[in-house]
């Protein structure tokens, strides 16, 4: 389909066409898109921009992420689909491991998203051979790596459920995640939420690393000033105000 650069909504109609081109190939799942959906509704009424409160997540992730002994970052279909090079690319940035973790499991779609994501280059992808299983996750998707998210102390779970993202934290794990529902399980359950669209998100979160690689003091005094209840609260106020400021009747 072409879609016209001057169309006001150019950069959604031009990822909507990729989501969609990769879940024929089996990349996303077709709920994937239903979830892409609602994050494209939070993201109208956060304003479709990074908010201050989203900029001090990042920074907070970026500095657990540098902190970390084991970090993982873990890539669903949707997070593929939307930012694989950036998401490696962090992952490299900050000696994280990658592993492929999807909700709606088949043995086929692993092997199709570890595949994807090593078209990118030279990255290891953790996730054909799941030797492991997280506690507290019924069905298929409680599968894991030994050497991945299973002995991680720190986990990034971008677009996350949060059934998985409660079990992370049952497991004992410091969760990182980005998502665009203040409101959702899933950034209430983590210790830090960016609540921002991925594709903003990740390259924030690139800058912070780059600022903070060589000043632990601040990473660790961000990390110990960082209340994700209150941030959360910050973004749900910021949608509050977008909704007073924009009222058309
Ligand atoms: P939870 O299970 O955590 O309560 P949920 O059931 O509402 O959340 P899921 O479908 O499990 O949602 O997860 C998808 C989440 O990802 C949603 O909260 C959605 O807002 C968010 N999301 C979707 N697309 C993006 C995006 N491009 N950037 C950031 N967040 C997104
Ligand atoms: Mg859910």
């Amino acid at each position: 389909m072409d879609i016209s650069p001057d169309h006001p909504r150019y950069k959604s109609l031009v990822i909507r066409e990729k989501m969609s081109k990769l879940s024929d190939q089996g990349i996303v799942a077709r709920t994937g898109l239903i979830a892409h959906g609602r994050g494209e509704a939070f993201d109208y009424l956060i304003g479709e921009k990074t908010t201050p409160a989203a900029k001090h997540a990042e920074e907070a992730i970026a500095a657990y992420l540098l902190e970390a002994q084991n970090p993982v970052i873990t890539i669903n279909g949707n997070a593929a689909a939307l930012c694989a090079e950036e998401l490696l690319k962090l992952a490299s940035e900050v000696g994280a491991k990658v592993e492929v973790n999807i909700f709606h499991w088949s043995s086929e779609r692993l092997e199709k998203l570890v595949s994807y994501l090593e078209t990118f280059g030279n990255f290891e992808i953790l996730g054909r051979n799941q030797n492991a299983v997280l506690e507290n996750i019924a069905s298929d998707r409680a599968r894991c790596c030994r050497e991945g998210i299973y002995s991680a102390d720190v986990v990034l779970i971008p677009l996350e459920d949060g059934d998985r993202a409660k079990a992370l934290k049952i497991a004992g794990k410091t969760v990182l995640a980005i998502d665009l529902n203040p409101l959702s399980r899933t950034s209430v359950e983590s210790d830090a939420t960016a609540v921002d669209e991925i594709t903003r998100a990740v390259p924030n979160i690139r800058q912070a690393v780059k600022d903070l690689k060589d000043d632990q003091k601040r990473r660790r005094e961000i990390i110990s000033a960082f209340d994700n209840r209150s941030n959360l609260n910050e973004s749900v106020n910021c949608i509050k105000d977008n909704l007073t400021q924009q009222q058309i009747f």
